[in-house]
């Protein structure tokens, strides 16, 4: 393929996403916190609402089935693996603590792990007698796939890793160690909060992926999903729920239902679980493959214009194909000045404090994480503000 037909497909991604709102907040560059739903999104929500209201809300319930067909397809799964929860905190929370693993089991993760998940690890490991296992990590935080294996030769139950970290753009390399997980017969947790709708996870064909609807996937705040391909009976929501279980001998355990339903509650947002189908299909159109190239391209030129600017170092390699930008402060400067700076300037940032991933950072990044469309002019901006020369 030429480079003219590259960007060409590139620039046509950008312009759908801008024609697919009709406000688009000028500066943002924060689309790993919390990214910009299309007209289309809030649309489906209002809708959802007013029908909730005109036929009351167990009359409105919608039919998820497309949405979460297309959730899944993301991932190389099945509708009925798909479970709407609140969070990708809470789904982390469903997944693991019911995981029934007992005293002594070993679940391996790395120490650049989400902070929450880790705080949920090592709960569960004192709780339940499990042992936690370092999975080794490069200079570059990517997890060694040799070190892998040596781990899952020494014995694991369980792995855990983040596709891409809150912290770092670094792109795991996910189809290898799913690869290694699978041949050892271990399964492989996936956290795809960071990564779905920004780069390509259907070659992980991890157990579970956890993932949130309001960052790169663009839907609205206040849902995050579960996707089970690999459940097997040992895996079941922590506490039973009237729609999740069944129970016809009080002698008995309540059993789950087929399919990820065990670790969905029937009540929650349901027009934002309307409105992250709409997000969901919305990327489908956009093309994954083509957003990926797009953001790749994006986080490239990013990373080009803002290291060494101002004495600000980025974090991860140059050639990271993410636009999950990570930068740390020169001396003469800090994270918490140059976000307001650039908020001075218009300019939407992420800040990223040191417990978010607390074995791994030693002091806050700021976190540049450009939506698809973002204009090079603007990352230009940031350069600026960051060289001080504005704000
Ligand atoms: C945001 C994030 C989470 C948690 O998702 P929430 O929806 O905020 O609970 C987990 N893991 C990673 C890598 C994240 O970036």
């Amino acid at each position: 393929m030429t480079t003219d037909l590259v960007e060409g497909r590139r620039s046509s991604v950008g312009e759908v996403w801008r024609a697919g709102r009709s406000v688009m907040p000028g500066g943002h560059l924060d689309a790993a916190g919390c990214n910009v739903p299309a007209d289309r999104v809030l649309d489906a929500m209002a809708a959802h609402l007013a029908l909730e209201r005109e036929r009351g809300g167990y009359g409105a319930v919608p039919d998820l089935t497309e949405p979460r067909r297309a959730l899944a397809a993301l991932v190389g799964a099945g509708p009925r693996d798909v479970a709407f929860l609140e969070s990708g905190t809470a789904a982390m929370a469903a997944l693991l603590g019911g995981w029934r693993l007992g005293p002594g089991a070993r679940v391996g993760r790395a120490r650049t792990e989400y902070g929450s998940t880790l705080m949920l690890l090592h709960r569960l490991a004192e709780r339940n007698g499990w042992r936690l296992v370092d999975l080794p990590v490069g200079g570059d935080t990517r997890i060694d796939p040799d070190g892998l294996r040596v781990a899952l030769a020494a014995g694991l139950d369980l792995v855990v890793v983040s596709h891409i970290a809150s912290h770092r753009g670094v792109v795991q390399p996910v189809a290898e160690l799913g690869a290694l997980c699978r041949a050892s017969g271990v399964p492989l947790v996936l956290d795809v909060c960071q990564s779905l709708g920004h780069v390509d996870a259907l070659g992980a064909e991890a157990a579970a992926y956890v993932g949130t609807s309001r960052k790169w996937l663009a839907g609205p705040r206040g849902v995050g999903f579960l996707i089970t391909p690999g459940l097997t009976p040992a895996m079941d929501a922590p506490a039973p729920t009237l729609s999740g279980h069944t129970w016809d001998d009080p002698a008995e355990d309540p059993e789950p239902v087929p399919g990820a339903a065990r670790y969905e509650s029937s009540e929650g947002v349901i027009a934002a679980r309307a409105g992250l189908g709409a997000a969901v299909l919305e990327h489908h159109e956009l093309g994954p493959a083509a957003v990926h190239e797009h953001l790749a391209g994006l986080g490239r030129t990013a990373r080009e214009l803002l290291d060494g600017a101002g004495g600000w170092r980025v974090a991860e390699p140059l050639d990271e194909p993410s636009a999950l930008i990570t930068l740390r402060p020169p001396p003469h400067d800090t994270v918490e000045g140059a976000a307001a700076r650039a908020a001075a300037a218009s300019l939407l940032v992420g800040t990223v404090p040191a417990v978010r991933a607390p074995l791994d950072l030693q002091g806050p990044l700021l976190r540049v994480s450009p939506p698809p469309g973002t204009s090079p002019e603007t990352l230009e901006s940031l350069a600026e503000v960051l060289r001080g020369r504005r704000g």
